[in-house]
């Protein structure tokens, strides 16, 4: 197996891990450099390591549960709750989840999407991490901690694996809720 090369325009200092994180330019339209993290995946201790540092700032934070969104939210925030020692929940598009839903729209840059919770997932004021993988323009955590809200549950923080800075996302998120990105670009 090759070691893949360092990705460009790392703002941060970054663990050795963050070098598998693949840049895809022009994917999926062009003008978006996608940021892959299926190399990272691939690699167990490397995937472990990222786990483990997305888990560090939330150790103490009396969670009851790691809401995920779907679907490489899924891929990090299920190994990310059994690392903090509570459940996951998932944040699924429309129609995927067999009970009773509520469901949120937003919109996105070309049209509109929607995101759907089971309606009886948690108990209200349970205290939830949001996880994904990439903080872009942060519609999609915005309908996710939305999701949360008509859930009742209390939002504690959001964490993602990946910020893109230069674009507004993080200015959009709540500011008295902790938003933590592990590597920002
Ligand atoms: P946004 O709602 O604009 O913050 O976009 C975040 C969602 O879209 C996440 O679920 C990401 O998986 C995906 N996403 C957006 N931009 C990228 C990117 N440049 N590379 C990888 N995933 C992205």
């Amino acid at each position: 197996m090759t070691t893949p090369s360092a990705p460009a325009h790392i703002l941060s200092a970054s663990p050795a891990w963050a070098s598998r994180i693949r840049d895809v330019p022009d994917f999926p339209r062009p003008g978006i450099l996608f940021k892959d993290i299926m190399p990272l995946l691939a690699n167990a201790a490397d995937f472990a390591a990222a786990v483990q540092a997305m888990a560090q700032p939330w150790r103490d934070a009396r969670l009851d549960a790691v809401m995920g969104v779907e679907p490489r939210g899924f891929i990090l925030g299920a190994p990310l709750a059994l690392h903090l020692g509570v459940g996951f929940v998932p944040v699924r598009k429309p129609g995927k989840l067999p009970g009773a839903t509520l469901r949120q729209p937003y919109s996105l840059e070309y049209g509109a999407d929607c995101v759907e919770v089971h309606a009886d997932a948690l108990p209200p004021g349970a205290r939830v991490l949001i996880v994904d993988d990439v903080l872009a323009t942060g519609g999609t955590l915005l309908a996710a901690l939305a999701l949360a809200q008509q859930l009742q549950v209390a939002v504690v923080g959001a964490a993602v694996l990946v910020e893109l800075t230069g674009i507004p996302g993080r200015e959009r998120w709540p500011a008295n809720v902790p938003l933590h990105s592990t590597l920002r670009y």
